[in-house]
């Protein structure tokens, strides 16, 4: 993911993302990170006009690729989020890492890649 990237999704949720945290997913999945993060952020931005439960609002830890699939891992998280994340993670096996393109999952090595037909091959030579 790009510096680029990476500072349109901090200025969309500064909440989640106002800690430290980690985000290195591939490229092609930034649209898909950045609407899980809008979603988990307007959680979080509803959560922070209760008063009383402003210390306990959500914060994004690290998001990134594993298997061939998004994971998410939120500090004060409930189950609303729990939700968004799931959706995400089984919309990440249908897009191409690299690309965005519409996916299958494969097998690499010892790994589960997640990527269009064009970059399997790619990866295959
Ligand atoms: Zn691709």
């Amino acid at each position: 993911m790009k510096a680029a990237q990476k500072a349109r999704l901090k200025l969309r949720c500064p909440i989640t993302l106002a800690r430290e945290h980690q985000i290195t997913v591939p490229a092609g999945w930034f649209d898909l990170v950045y609407q899980m993060c809008a979603e988990i952020e307007d959680i979080a931005q509803q959560i922070n006009q209760k008063r009383r439960q402003r210390m306990f609002l959500p914060r994004i830890i690290f998001i990134e690729e594993h298997m061939g699939k998004l994971t998410c891992e939120v500090i004060n998280g409930n189950k609303d989020i729990s939700e968004v994340i799931k959706k995400a993670q089984m919309r990440s096996v249908q897009r191409c890492m690299y690309c965005g393109d519409e996916a299958h999952q494969f097998r690499r090595g010892g790994n589960l890649v997640s990527c269009c037909d064009r970059h399997r091959s790619q990866f295959s030579l």
